[in-house]
């Protein structure tokens, strides 16, 4: 199966889908990860520069940004790398959080990230995570699940993470960088953040991780035996 996993930022949705993945057996795609190491990428070059970019030199840009996933089997997990370099800290700074909306909104960026994350589910049993993933990515998912929290509850448990860290922030910056990526990222004329209509919805501001996961278990057992039954 294809499993879709969309949402607001800070919503859970890499915890969860990293956990149905271990779970399941399943490939796991961050495609937040690959907006996120463009950005970077273009930090690095100073194309970007103080949340300033000329859009030529970011499509020009492209041709030269391989994005690729290895896993580490010590940390059980699998790591981004930008042209062959780990950068999986790097990008998952406020820093980075920032910027990238704005390069995502970017019609070529996306054109390049889709197709690689298109390739990445020919052969299924994948669950990626992302804003357009149900909607552009994998239109005909066999599980679309769409992820909200309330807005206090997603600041923290940003907030508490980038701590952990190392990162001194306060809650209130946290609390506005997550308002504002979500307004730029379903205010963008391309692939806005849409929940897809046959997506189900999960809200946890209230449930446990555990929780959280064997509901969603439980959605996949039901669209599997729903699948053998229509075929
Ligand atoms: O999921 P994460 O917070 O790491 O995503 C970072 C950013 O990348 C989002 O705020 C959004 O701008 C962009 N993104 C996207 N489409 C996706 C995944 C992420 O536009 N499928």
């Amino acid at each position: 199966m294809t499993i879709a996993i969309d949402g607001f930022s800070s919503c859970g949705k890499s915890t969860l889908a990293k956990e149905l993945a271990n779970t399941l057996n399943y490939i796991y795609v961050d495609s937040g990860a690959m907006y996120r190491a463009v950005t970077l990428h273009l930090m690095n070059t100073g194309i970007l520069k103080d949340g300033h970019f000329i859009q030529e030199q970011v499509i020009q840009e492209l041709k030269d940004i391989e994005i690729q996933f290895v896993y580490n089997a010590e940390q059980k997990k699998s790591e981004t790398y930008l042209n062959g370099v780990n950068i999986e800290k790097e990008i998952r700074t406020l820093a980075i959080s920032k910027q990238v909306s704005a390069i995502s909104a970017i019609g070529e960026v996306r054109e390049k990230l889709v197709s690689i994350q298109q390739s990445f589910g020919v052969k299924g049993g994948v669950i990626m995570d992302g804003r357009d993933i149900g909607t552009v990515v994998f239109p005909k998912a066999d599980v679309k699940l769409f992820m909200v929290a309330e807005n206090d509850i997603r600041a923290e448990r940003r907030y508490l993470e980038l701590k952990e860290k190392g990162e001194n922030l306060n809650l209130e910056e946290v609390k506005k960088s997550i308002s504002r990526r979500d307004y730029l990222d379903m205010n963008r004329d391309i692939s806005p953040l849409r929940k897809a209509a046959d997506a189900i919805e999960i809200d946890n501001s209230e449930l446990s991780e555990q929780d959280q996961l064997d509901l969603a278990l439980q959605i996949i057992q039901d669209k599997k035996k729903a699948l053998e039954v229509a075929n």
